[in-house]
């Protein structure tokens, strides 16, 4: 998803989830999206308990337990698949991180945070060479978030 670079705050999980896991977990209410703050990605229904646990956070039952307790009921998606598409532009969804990155003004679903490779999709797909354009005649910069590292933009 590509997104502006505006950081204002938008309706978060206030009501959701506990004071003491707001630094951990946020629920994005408008995706209907688990996202764990530290990590900076997203959360599926499968693996959810392993993240907490022998994942990543080595947290013991009595800890992630009550967190869990305050999403489980929530609509979660169970899978990387099942994630919802995002429109562009939108503000930045709290928790991700944001990607400084590139887009091609031919086709804009194509974004990528490496420099190389807009410039080999410049020049394989539309055959004009990196030092036939100037910076933005064939991409813009963009600011990038996606719901899970590898994820797409
Ligand atoms: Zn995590
Ligand atoms: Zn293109």
């Amino acid at each position: 998803m590509s997104t502006t670079e505006n950081h204002s705050h938008q309706d978060t999980s206030t009501d959701i989830i506990s004071p003491l896991y707001r630094f951990i977990i946020h629920y994005d209410t408008q995706f209907n999206v688990l996202i764990c703050i530290p990590c900076g990605t997203t959360l599926c229904r499968y693996g959810l308990v392993r993240h907490f646990t022998a994942g990543v956070h080595n947290m013991k039952k009595k800890e992630y337990k009550p967190m869990l307790d305050c999403v489980t009921h929530l609509y979660i998606p169970d899978k990387f698949d099942d994630l919802p598409s995002v429109s562009d532009y939108l503000k930045p969804r709290i928790g991700l991180p944001i990607h400084e990155g590139w887009q091609c003004k031919f086709c804009p679903e194509f974004r990528t945070t490496g420099q190389q490779m807009i410039q080999r999709h410049i020049s394989n797909i539309h055959k004009i060479g990196s030092t036939h354009y100037k910076n933005n005649e064939a991409d813009d910069r963009v600011a990038l978030q996606s719901w899970h590292r590898g994820g797409s933009y």
